[in-house]
């Protein structure tokens, strides 16, 4: 390819994204704070630049792949000059109100920025299953592209550039109250003899089958009425079965009473009748 690439920060995922560039045939320039990080990609086909100037200077598209907003600002805001008329496309991790900052800083000095959110580790860079979340500028989105689908399933959800970083904070939360769903099965089948193993080959299935039901509460959501037929209903999902029989194995109960006081003050406010779906309305209104 001719496009000319930089890539600033080679920690674990930086190496993973210039690799991924350099094998693809991108004209590949590196820099790392710590020397020596470049070496491998270089015996690959990269340059490695001795200054982060250097490295935007080798480059029209600049990737920074460093650890923090902390240290983006550290990096780029002596390079500003530099930067200006180039692109930035900011793949570490910020939150929503950082990436914003970063975008504003961006325009200030006349950079086009595209924030990305990336829901991978690295050995999962150019692999199925990885998959990177952009907001910021469409623009670059779309001339970039071809460069970006190396790395995993690109995905962009408009010109906010804190909308990536919004999504991936969404998507972890739901991953790590399912994982503490998991955990409170596994415990509590463990008092009888079940390992985990042997609970995770049947929560695996179910767990993956139930996902299934996303579309039809969005579809409930996104319609705004909750009374809806062929739902659920709250009343039927008190929960309070399943608390009991937690109790009995004399494990926490934490992850499970969480959910119930959702459902319960949807039935208190006396929509007891009406979908499972509503307990947003418990998540959206904090009590
Ligand atoms: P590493 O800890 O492996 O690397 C961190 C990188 O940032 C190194 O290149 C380090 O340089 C550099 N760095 C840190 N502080 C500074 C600074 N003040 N100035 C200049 N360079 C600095 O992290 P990863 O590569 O794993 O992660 C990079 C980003 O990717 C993070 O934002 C992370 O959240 C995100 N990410 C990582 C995932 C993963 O599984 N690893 C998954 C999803 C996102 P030096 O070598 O000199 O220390």
């Amino acid at each position: 390819s001719s496009v000319q690439v930089s890539v600033l920060g080679l920690g674990a995922m930086g190496s993973a994204l210039a690799g991924a560039l350099v094998k693809a045939g991108y004209a590949t320039t590196c820099w790392n704070r710590s020397p020596g990080k470049a070496d491998g990609l270089v015996a690959q086909g990269a340059k490695a630049a001795d200054t982060a100037g250097d490295a935007v200077r080798a480059s029209r598209l600049v990737i920074a792949c460093l650890l923090d907003h902390a240290s983006v600002h550290e990096v780029l805001d002596p390079l500003s000059d530099e930067l200006a008329g180039r692109t930035l496309v900011n793949v570490t991790t910020t939150s929503p109100a950082q990436s914003r900052e970063l975008a504003d800083w961006a325009a200030q000095a006349g950079v086009a920025y595209l924030d990305g959110g990336i829901m991978a580790v690295p050995h999962m860079i150019g692999q199925p299953g990885a998959s990177i979340l952009y907001s910021g500028s469409a623009d670059v989105f779309h001339q970039y592209r071809p460069l970006l689908d190396l790395w995993g399933t690109s995905t962009y959800f408009g010109e906010d550039a804190g909308l990536a970083s919004l999504y991936d904070l969404a998507l972890l939360a739901g991953m790590y109250v399912m994982f503490a769903g998991f955990m409170h099965g596994a415990a509590m089948v463990a008092p009888a003899g079940v390992t985990a193993g042997e609970f995770a080959a049947e929560a695996t299935p179910w767990l993956t089958a139930m996902t299934g039901a996303f579309q039809g509460f969005a579809a409930v959501i996104d319609g705004g009425d909750y009374t809806v037929e062929g739902q659920q209903s709250l009343q039927f999902s008190s929960l309070s079965d399943l608390l009991a029989a937690s109790s009995d194995q004399g494990i926490s109960t934490e992850v499970v009473t969480m959910v119930q006081r959702l459902i319960q003050r949807q039935i208190d406010a006396g929509h007891g009748e009406e979908g499972f779906a509503r307990i947003i309305e418990s998540i959206k209104q904090p009590g």
